[in-house]
């Protein structure tokens, strides 16, 4: 896993824009540049210095540049770095990028300067995965997510839980190897309590990777209601408003129709429905099967109720496929004169635990209420408030539930009163688990596998 070559690639997007830049890392980076660069002499040049002047390949002039020079180990990669800041112009940048190649450096794989960042022990893999989420991150909460776990906070945890397990290894080793000097007595209940803790943290960490879905994928939310209760109203309040960040994904309005939000920096994915019905039409039955999956699928049922007309079957009907669903209550009309009331709806039809919130499409009242029950409901703390550590990444969730898994088998043992020599094994493999996560202990097939993930140039 040497890094002894020099690699390059375009590090911004694929679309014109102000300025470009190609960024090469490695022992000849700076001399790589240099061959290009007329203006400075750059080979002695200091880190963190920017120079400015033109890049040309053997033939001509490419562009006007400037050209920013950092010194191992102060560089993203911990290597010689070197980045070329062009005109934005995809076409300029490669340009630039094939002289590179032209002069000795070599292309560089998708997320191989984070890789290389990695490998010379400046960031952990959580760091690496975060940096990852965060070029990829949706919404503001999943930014913030992977910002926090940029910042080492999954990695610290996990570190300590692996410390504690080393502790109680070494100990038990030590103690099986030498038992005239080690006193094992007393040692089962103990570690049996601190495994118990430590397996209480791990599924700690385990139930915010929910959280961490809801974060990243967005909470699929659906809007029913019987014909005319203000389904559409609801659904135009909600995009229509400025906070709202809005993209239609598909569909018709006899179909289901998907649109995402963002609500307080949680995305919501809203499907519209055609309105739950039995019908002869053909096409709007298609709509109301569609509406029936939808509910199915759904994390959170928004169900629209008109406070202004009686309460009739079709409101008992939808009512009734929601049992056991995340469900909101909207009392909707309340601007005009009402017949249902939210008494009559808790004595008739809505449990307690379900929230029913007085509304108005049409004046928008209501509107904050449901914000924050949305978010009360998802998310048990405030998320955007705390420093909560949120899993987004099946490949660390996958690592700690096997890491559980060895604990409660050593558990089971102590449980079954097998000698100490076999705890030994099981801790062993909880701690190599944990290790995986934080990438002390992975294979290159996982790191490629990782690190192909990225885009090009990071
Ligand atoms: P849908 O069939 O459930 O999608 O209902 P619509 O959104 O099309 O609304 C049906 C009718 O109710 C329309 O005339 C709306 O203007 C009206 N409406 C919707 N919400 C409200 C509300 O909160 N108050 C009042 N007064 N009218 C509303």
């Amino acid at each position: 896993m040497g890094t002894t070559d020099t690699i390059v690639a375009v590090a911004t997007g694929m679309s014109e824009s102000g300025i470009a830049v190609v960024r090469l890392s490695g022992p000849d980076a700076v001399a790589v540049a240099n061959m290009g660069f007329h203006g400075a002499d750059l080979s002695s040049a200091p880190t963190h210095t920017v120079h400015y002047g033109f890049f040309s390949d053997k033939e001509r002039t490419i562009d006007e540049v400037l050209t920013t020079v950092f010194r191992a180990p102060r560089s993203y990669t911990k290597e010689d770095t070197v980045e070329i800041s062009c005109h934005g112009s995809p076409l300029i940048a490669r340009q630039i990028t094939e002289a590179l190649i032209s002069y000795g450096a070599r292309l560089a794989e998708p997320g191989e300067f984070t890789k290389r960042a990695f490998l010379n022990g400046r960031i952990d893999l959580t760091e690496a995965e975060s940096v990852m989420e965060l070029i990829s991150a949706k919404s503001e909460l999943a930014r913030k997510n992977s910002l926090r776990q940029l910042r080492g906070s999954l990695y610290e945890k996990v570190v300590g839980l692996r410390k504690r397990l080393l502790h109680r290894l070494a100990f038990l080793e030590a103690a099986l190897d030498d038992p005239e000097h080690y006193e094992l007595g007393g040692f089962s209940a103990e570690l049996k309590t601190e495994l118990e803790q430590i397996s209480t943290e791990i599924k700690d960490l385990l139930s915010t990777a929910e959280n961490g879905r809801f974060l990243t994928e967005g909470i699929l939310t659906v809007i029913v209601g019987k014909p005319n209760v203000g389904k559409s109203s609801l659904l135009n309040l909600l995009l229509g408003e400025e906070r709202a960040i809005v993209t239609e994904i598909a569909g018709t309005t006899r179909d289901t129709l998907e649109e995402v939000m963002q609500l307080r920096g949680v995305p919501l994915r809203i499907m519209d429905t055609a309105g739950i019905r039995e019908t002869e039409d053909t096409v709007e039955k298609i709509g109301v099967k569609r509406a029936r999956d939808a509910v199915r699928d759904a994390d959170l049922a928004l169900l629209v109720i008109d406070a202004s007309v009686p309460l009739s079957a079709e409101d008992r009907e939808i009512a009734s496929l929601l049992s056991g669903k995340q469900t909101i209550v909207l009392l909707n009309k309340t601007d005009l004169t009402p017949i249902v009331t939210e008494e009559l709806l808790r004595e008739t039809l809505i449990s307690d635990e379900v929230p029913i919130l007085p509304f108005s499409s049409k004046e928008g009242i209501g509107l904050e209420r449901l914000e924050k029950t949305i978010e009360k409901v998802f998310f048990s703390k405030n998320v955007s408030m705390n420093d909560e550590i949120i899993l987004t990444n099946v490949r660390q969730k996958e690592a700690l539930i096997e890491a559980d898994r060895s604990l409660s088998l050593v558990l089971q043992s102590m449980k079954d009163q097998m000698p100490e020599d076999l705890y030994a094994v099981d801790l062993m493999d909880a701690y190599t688990s944990l290790g995986q996560l934080i990438g002390e202990e992975v294979g290159e097939d996982l790191l490629n596998e990782i690190f192909s993930k990225f885009c090009m140039g990071k």
